[in-house]
């Protein structure tokens, strides 16, 4: 990390960047608003590139060198529906760590249910409505805010800030930040802390979430007839051995392993698999009768949420060991396993200086101690951690978790506020490098 001219933040230009804060909650609001209007729905990926321009040029006019990066080469891009990325970065003449707040633009679809429009940013009793309000556009527009009360203050004196709106975290965020990943923008050489303003709810700290190791089981048998189906090995029945051993002896294993990471609900601090989809025999959907035969294929898609403490390959041979000795039950018996997607778990260590910063200004902000919390599921930390250097990087934004995704979808207006300070004072802290003044 470059040296920087290091002295202790003053406690008053703390308190008078809560106040521009304060001053720029209109603004707040309507940046909000403006950021909901844009229908980014995903999939298809409609609206990426108007929405990262708009916040392109509202960074520009702020004096950040804006770059776009498209997630070319991604499955999903194409020139109806381009993948577009946006970056900007805030550099002081004099050099500091930087600081990285990465947003996703997309939003799911609407669906039913909604008493008020979607995309139109309806304001009413302190909160914003729509869909992208709380999942993740209010965290979006706190973190710009956050930014603009520093600029405003004339207080980036040493090293850089960034701010990235990315596409795709709802399908997996390969054409977002998994691409800005891979082409080195989360390297530590450039980027020190990452925050990414997930709706975590306000007072709480999100350090990494659980891996995912997703992949699908093919048993294979031999065709007969179904009218003597001892000429046959069924393929439904072989599946039917490695099921019956996952429910007796994986899954009750499973539930002894408890993480010590703080995943919420409490549920998700054991290790779990869930059994995704089965299929075996005829392919569906048929019309008129079957046919009378032995299946000689069964096919299962399995999604094991793996521990910190667990290892991929120990996560693997379990599933293996098991069905060796499903298939070892009946001759002709055989099994193929196809992986389809893998993450790494990933926790940002709860001393890490990021995470004692948010931690202190939380407590300070809110008058009562930061939750550290775990996520069940993966995010965008994911790309940042596997494929970038940077390893203090935790989710920390506005609204309320489980209104994600919703109808009816809202962000408070005050969690937007108050956030924006925890973000405000952590990012001067962190810039200077040294502890909170406070
Ligand atoms: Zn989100």
């Amino acid at each position: 990390m470059p040296e920087s001219p290091r002295g202790p933040v003053p406690p008053e230009q703390i308190a008078r960047i809560f106040q521009r804060i304060d001053a720029l909650r209109d603004d707040l609001v309507a940046l909000t608003q403006r950021l909901i209007r844009f229908p980014t729905i995903n999939p298809p990926g409609d609206a990426y590139e108007a929405c990262a321009r708009d916040i392109g040029a509202w960074l520009s006019a702020r004096g950040a060198a804006v770059s776009y990066l498209r997630g070319e080469g991604e499955p999903d891009d194409t020139d109806l529906h381009p993948r577009i990325n946006v970056i900007g970065r805030l550099e002081a003449t004099e050099p500091g760590p930087c600081i990285h707040f990465n947003g996703h633009i997309d939003v799911v679809e609407p669906g039913l249910g909604w008493t008020v429009p979607p995309f139109e940013g309806l304001v009413r009793d302190g909160r914003v409505y729509g869909r992208g309000a709380c999942d993740m556009k209010g965290g979006i527009a706190a973190a710009m805010i956050a930014i603009e009360a520093i600029l405003a203050e004339g207080a980036l004196t040493c090293g850089a800030i960034e701010f990235s709106g990315t596409v795709d975290e709802e399908s997996g965020g390969f054409g977002g930040v998994g691409i800005l990943a891979r082409r080195g923008l989360f390297d530590r050489s450039r980027v020190d802390h990452v925050i990414i303003p997930e709706p975590l709810n306000p007072d709480r700290v999100c350090l990494g979430h659980r891996g995912v190791w997703w992949a699908e089981i093919e048993m294979r048998g031999q065709i007969g007839h179904g009218a003597m189906p001892f000429l046959g090995v069924s393929a439904i029945r072989g599946m039917g051995h490695f099921l019956r051993l996952l429910e007796e002896e994986l899954l009750p294993a499973l539930g002894t392993r408890v993480t010590r990471m703080p995943c919420v609900p409490k549920g998700a601090r054991q290790a779990t698999l869930n059994l995704n989809s089965i299929h075996g025999g005829q392919p569906e959907p048929f019309h008129g009768l079957p046919a009378p035969v032995v299946a000689d294929r069964c096919r299962l898609v399995i999604d094991r949420r793996y521990l910190i403490e667990e290892d991929l390959d120990q996560v693997r041979a379990e599933i293996v060991g098991l069905l060796d000795r499903a298939r070892a039950r009946e001759a002709g018996l055989d099994y193929s396993i196809r992986e389809i997607m893998t993450f790494a778990p990933t926790m940002t260590e709860p001393d890490a200086p990021l995470v004692r910063e948010l931690d202190h200004w939380i407590e300070v902000l809110f008058g009562r101690p930061a939750e550290h919390v775990a996520s069940p599921g993966t995010y965008d930390q994911k790309h940042i951690t596997r494929f970038g250097s940077v390893r203090d990087c935790v989710a920390y934004g506005p609204g309320i978790l489980d209104l994600a995704h919703q109808p009816d979808e809202w962000v408070g207006i005050d969690d937007m506020v108050i956030s924006a300070k925890v973000m405000a004072a952590t990012t001067l802290c962190l810039l200077h490098n040294r502890g909170n003044p406070a």
